[in-house]
């Protein structure tokens, strides 16, 4: 063989090895390139899911509602802010708001007298934790700096089929506050605090069943305020409902418990005494009448006096309050006519 036919069989094996070479280089680089892509997609799918917890963090987080979500077996997987302080106030050591802890195991641990509220708590959680129900609602009221605090505890299974739980826990005191403020408003005197007509009414005709069936004395006090109108003319009408709320103060200071007071109308008063004989009314009245007597009501620096008129009637078998008020308003009359500032029977 010549030399140049050696050279150009080397020239062909070299060619064929590079160019083998080059196309094992491109292919490796191009997995490489896929694999690079790969990572770099799911690098940002990653980052995507990151972002969106961590918006989903910030947003329970500015929520004053306290969430927690509870693993199937009742073990507290994740909280939120609100969360975490609130656990802190009610005992939690470290800052975590009991993460990874059995939540039914805390509310054993943190019960004392309210141990009946756990019970029907823990009854509630375990049903949905359970999936035997889909939701509980459960308020309750723990001590506070300010007075009692109230809350709405809420249970709901999550919607992703996963047998997890949110458990909230919703502040409410300022609600059950004006509930508590409407129910006082429906039943009382605005003006005086005393009970109003309805309330009067109520508790008597409760009062009157129970005497009758019983056949225990009843009586009923009925009292106007001596010459009011001259009152209001000569001090006002701030000066008269001064006048009124110091009267019922006095109705108040002398009163048992048990007695049911009211404002009746204007400047008329009622009481109703259970287990009070006609006698015993008349002394109640007549000491009444004189601690109105001696009441001084201040106004603007010095103060008003005032005399009260009372008529006193008692219970007689089949009678009704209607009746029975009656004779206590015919009583009262008999006061007035005879002079005012006293007790008529
Ligand atoms: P008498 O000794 O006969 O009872 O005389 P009186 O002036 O008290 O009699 P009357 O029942 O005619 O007057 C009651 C007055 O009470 C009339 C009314 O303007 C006034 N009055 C009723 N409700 C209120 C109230 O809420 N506040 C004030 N300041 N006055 C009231
Ligand atoms: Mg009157
Ligand atoms: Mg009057």
């Amino acid at each position: 063989m010549g030399t140049d036919h050696l050279i150009a069989h080397f020239e062909r094996r070299f060619l064929y090895a590079t160019s083998i070479l080059a196309l094992l280089l491109s292919l490796l680089m191009a997995v490489m390139l896929a694999q690079l892509r790969a990572i770099t997609r799911s690098a940002q799918a990653h980052e995507r899911i990151r972002q969106s917890q961590q918006s989903t963090q910030a947003v329970l987080n500015s929520v004053s509602l306290a969430i927690a979500i509870l693993s199937s077996q009742g073990v507290i997987v994740s909280v939120n802010a609100a969360w975490r302080r609130l656990a802190q106030e009610y005992g939690s050591k470290d800052a975590d708001g009991f993460v990874g802890q059995n939540y039914l195991a805390i509310c054993y641990s943190a019960q004392d007298e309210t141990m009946e509220r756990v019970d029907s708590l823990a009854e509630g959680l375990s049903a949905v934790l359970a999936g035997k129900r889909l939701a509980f609602e459960h308020i309750y009221s723990l001590p506070g700096s300010e007075g009692e605090r109230w809350y709405r505890m809420k249970v709901l299974t999550m919607s992703d089929n996963s047998g997890r739980v949110v458990v909230s826990h919703e502040l409410i005191t300022a609600l059950k506050r004006a509930e508590a403020a409407l129910r006082t408003a429906a039943y009382t005197d605005h003006l005086t605090g005393l009970n109003n007509r309805r309330v009067l009414s109520e508790a008597a005709e409760r009062h009157l069943a129970n005497a009758h069936r019983h056949q225990l004395p009843l009586s009923v006090m009925m009292l106007d305020c001596d010459h009011f109108k001259q009152i209001n003319d000569t001090f006002g009408h701030a000066g008269g409902d001064e006048v009124l709320r110091s009267l019922a103060q006095v109705m108040r200071d002398t009163s048992r418990t048990g007695d049911i007071l009211a404002r009746f109308g204007g400047e008329e008063f009622v009481a109703v005494l259970p287990h009070t004989t006609s006698e015993g009314a008349a002394a109640l009245a007549e000491r009444l009448r004189q601690a109105g007597e001696h009441a001084l009501t201040p106004h603007e620096g010095s103060h008003i006096t005032f005399t009260v008129s009372i008529g006193v009637a008692s219970l007689q078998p089949g009678m009704s309050f209607g009746e029975l008020l009656k004779h206590a308003d015919d009583a009262l009359y008999r006061a007035k006519a005879n002079g005012r500032n006293r007790v008529a029977t």
